[in-house]
């Protein structure tokens, strides 16, 4: 995938098993969160972080950062692992690497994790709002797709408002939830699922209106537009062909379980599909604030721009006769280019 750099951490006394991967740093920095997850094997972790700093890459270079693509992922039971001691271990191997790697908070990693890890190194974000940090990057991250959603709504239905419109949010986690705040604003007829019973709760005392539905027919129901929140590689061959949405726009990370496959077969089918790095950046978006120096505001308004930028992919994706996934690789691609271009020959 053309990485860089991958760094393998290990230290016994913590049970601390990481990998660092740094996937380019033309445009800055790497960038990116820290997942702490159970694989079932060595291999699909590195595997798992290869993919994601490949992505972190896209996400930021469409995103006009100052940021490469950087991830860790760190291999254990959380529930075991975490401690003050562990995290800070971590912390001085993110700090060995002089800030070409910056980490943030990802599945299973938390503010307060975020701290620990400072207390080593300044190469981290995401630290909690009293320390200077930004905190949560989710509730952004939610707004990015909800405007991601009203630019796909308006090239499916020629109108971007979002209200009456059946919308299936996978996943009730942080970026559903506050997605699903958003959409019920809206006026939008909201359905959720999980897999974790206490989350589908949290949300209906929220938002009572939202309908829960059972997670194995989610795609037997009559929707407009199918958000994933939880997984990746939810939209594939067998979901596809169950699909009778118009639209697919949502945060989960890696939705198409084959770029071009799954892409492609998303064109054939007439479905709008707004790219997944694209729409959910808005989470790095908030953490490149945070390294100028927090400002909510403005981060917001950053996160908003994701609409036209949007927008602008269907628009390609139509021209050249492309997919949209492809429409935004390119996109990506040739800021890349362009930006890596300027520093030869000086
Ligand atoms: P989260 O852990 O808070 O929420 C994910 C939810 O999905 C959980 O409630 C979980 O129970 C549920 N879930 C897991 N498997 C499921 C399944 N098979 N069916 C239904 N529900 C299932 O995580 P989050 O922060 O909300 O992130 C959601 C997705 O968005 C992830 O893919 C993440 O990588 C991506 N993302 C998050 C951010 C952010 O700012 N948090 C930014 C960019 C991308």
């Amino acid at each position: 995938m053309g990485h860089e750099q991958v760094v393998f951490c290990q230290d016994p006394a913590t049970g601390l098993n990481a990998i660092i991967a740094i996937h380019n740093t033309t445009l800055g920095p790497s960038l990116g969160g820290t997942r702490l997850w159970n694989y079932s094997s060595y291999n699909d972790g590195l595997i798992d972080a290869l993919r994601l700093s490949r992505g972190m890459t896209y996400k930021s270079a469409i995103s006009g950062l100052n940021l490469g693509g950087g991830k860790a992922v760190l291999i254990g039971d959380a529930s075991k692992l975490k401690s003050e001691a562990f995290w800070r271990r971590y912390g001085k191997f993110v700090n060995s690497l002089n800030g070409k790697y910056i980490t943030a908070e990802d599945v299973n990693t938390s503010k307060a994790d975020m701290e620990f890890i400072g207390m080593e190194t300044e190469f981290v974000t995401g630290k909690p709002e009293y320390m200077g940090g930004s905190g949560d990057p989710s509730p952004v991250t939610a707004y990015g797709v909800f405007v991601g959603m009203k630019a796909a709504a308006k090239k499916a239905f020629g109108s971007d408002s979002l209200s009456g419109k059946r919308v299936l949010v996978q996943g009730a986690g942080n970026v559903g939830r506050y997605l699903m705040g958003y959409l019920t604003e809206e006026d939008a007829v909201v359905y959720t699922c999980d897999i974790n019973e206490s989350k589908l709760k949290q949300v209906t005392d929220l938002y009572p209106k939202v309908k829960v539905v059972a997670n194995d027919s989610i795609f037997d129901l009559d929707i407009d537009i199918y958000a994933p929140c939880a997984l990746g590689a939810t939209v594939n061959t067998e979901s596809i062909g169950k699909m009778k949405c118009p639209v697919i726009a949502g945060g989960a990370n890696n939705q198409l379980e084959d770029e071009d496959v799954h892409g492609k077969m998303l064109q054939e089918k007439g479905i709008v599909y707004a790219p997944d790095f694209l729409i959910n950046a808005g989470g790095i978006i908030n953490i490149s604030v945070e390294i100028e120096g927090y400002n909510k505001e403005r981060a917001m308004s950053a996160t908003e721009r994701i609409y036209e930028r949007t927008l602008s992919i269907f628009e390609v994706a139509e021209r050249e006769g492309i997919t949209t996934q492809l429409a935004a690789m390119l996109m990506a691609e040739k800021r890349l280019k362009e930006i890596g271009g300027l520093s030869i020959g000086m």
